[in-house]
């Protein structure tokens, strides 16, 4: 018997009873190589003695001082650290407790900041289909899976959305990645048209899609089309790199890599690394001027904002990645994990793509490579591939439904930056048997 309320769908969970390195156990002495970092968080793998050593020294200096009365030292080197690496014009952070929050601080700072120029008829948020912004209502109605907010529609501020940028699924034959670029980012230029420019506050796209389409990076030059139509109505973008921010892609920010820098950014999962509860917003210096010379303050808070222990652990993870040049092993143990997912599943019968950045990637699972047709989302693929790669002591983090139309399953990877040729090799090769013992019993 549980009082945990989740536990009632995940009704046979194993008790995590520790974690080192790249592994977790659980209280029957299993290991398990955590091969999705949860959920693209644990960066930095388990039980890192200097993460450990740093929350040490704050739990026995301060562990928490509200930020009506104080500041801390944690939390001003954080964000001296964090603007110091930040894209061009961000100036200010924002610390919170996780993604959702982070979300709705972004979209309460852009809505604020318009407010405060003077344009209050601008409220209008635009997202994308096939993204996921968090579980809090108004980060609920900027994600566009339909499956997450159905039943809670009635709650949900008006929002809108577009196609994604998603070549497997979107771009058409005989369609090059600059047509497919130009197209895609259209229909952003679109909406802002049909909407009237002068009421849109907002667009708001993860850079690299993470848990609602595993690891979709867009097609070169589509953000930087999308920065240009932003800036031409006027209109903030936001990027969420809470799931693929924070070095996952193999640079800090996955928008690094697009030549583009955002008005706001969310941040969360890699940045405490799990260590800690916490997400961040980075604002630019425009915005943060609107509100020094307008009211004076962001009209927003929360009684953990600034937490001290969440912001030492972050401090520390941020300082072991860069002091270890873990950002380069990023870089190379993707091109090996690349390398090694192409071997292993390029001529798979049921593998229809193999896509991501650095250390996060997906992999899709397809009844015909040819159709591209999904499995029958009652076989619960996504599910079986999961209990099977846990019998095999590989932890991974899959997905499957139908979501807008698009159908389909997949399975997310996001070791720890500490990872090595050994590791990557057994990841893949427990994953490809996990796939082969799942397809198995979902034909049977
Ligand atoms: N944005 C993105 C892109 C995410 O992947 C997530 C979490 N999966 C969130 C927001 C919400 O973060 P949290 O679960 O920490 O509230």
């Amino acid at each position: 018997m549980t009082h945990i309320l989740h536990r009632q769908i995940h009704t046979t969970l194993p008790v995590a009873s520790g974690g080192r390195g790249i592994e977790l156990f659980d209280a029957d002495g299993r290991a398990y190589i955590d091969a999705s970092g949860g959920a693209a968080v644990s960066c930095l793998g388990h039980g890192h003695a200097d993460v450990l050593a740093a929350m040490h020294r704050q739990a026995d200096t301060l562990a928490y001082a509200h930020t009506s009365f104080f500041t801390s030292e944690a939390a001003e080197a954080l964000a001296d650290r964090l603007v110091a690496d930040a894209p061009a014009g961000i100036s200010h952070t924002y610390f919170v407790s996780g993604g959702s929050e982070a979300v709705e601080a972004a979209l309460k700072m852009a809505r604020q900041y318009f407010v405060e120029i003077g344009e209050p008829q601008r409220h209008n948020i635009i997202a994308r289909r096939q993204s996921y912004h968090g579980n809090t209502l108004g980060a609920l109605a900027t994600g566009g899976n339909e499956w997450r907010r159905t039943q809670f529609r009635p709650l949900l501020i008006d929002t809108h959305h577009i196609d994604p940028c998603f070549a497997y699924h979107y771009q058409q034959a005989g369609e090059t990645d600059e047509d497919y670029a130009r197209r895609a980012a259209q229909a952003l230029e679109d909406k802002i048209l049909e909407l009237g420019p002068e009421t849109v506050m907002a667009f708001v796209a993860e850079t690299v899609v993470g848990a609602t389409a595993g690891a979709v990076p867009p097609v070169a030059d589509y953000l930087r089309r999308i920065r240009d139509i932003c800036d031409r109505h006027g209109v903030l973008l936001i990027l969420d790199e809470v799931m693929c921010g924070m070095g996952r892609t193999g640079t800090l920010h996955a928008c690094e890599q697009e030549g583009i820098a955002p008005d706001l950014m969310t941040i969360a999962k890699g940045l405490g690394g799990g260590y800690q509860p916490i997400g961040a917003v980075l604002l630019s210096q425009t915005i943060f001027n609107a509100f020094a010379s307008g009211s004076g303050l962001f009209q927003h808070g929360h009684t953990y904002i600034c937490h001290p222990m969440a912001c030492a652990a972050a401090l520390a993870v941020q300082e072991v990645i860069a002091r270890d040049g873990l950002l380069d092993n990023v870089k190379a143990m993707g091109a090996h994990l690349t390398r090694r997912l192409g071997e292993r599943f390029d001529n798979h019968a049921n593998v229809g793509d193999i896509r991501g950045r650095g250390l996060f990637m997906g992999v899709e699972l397809v009844e015909d490579r040819s159709t591209r047709l999904p499995f029958d989302p009652k076989r619960k693929l996504h599910a079986r591939i999961k209990k099977e790669a846990m019998a095999r002591g590989l932890l991974v983090y899959p997905m499957g439904g139908t979501i807008d139309g698009i159908k389909g399953d997949h399975v997310l990877l996001a070791p720890p930056f500490i990872c090595d040729v050994a590791a990557i090799d057994a990841i893949v090769e427990r994953l490809g048997d996990a796939i082969d013992a799942a397809l198995q019993t979902a034909s049977d």
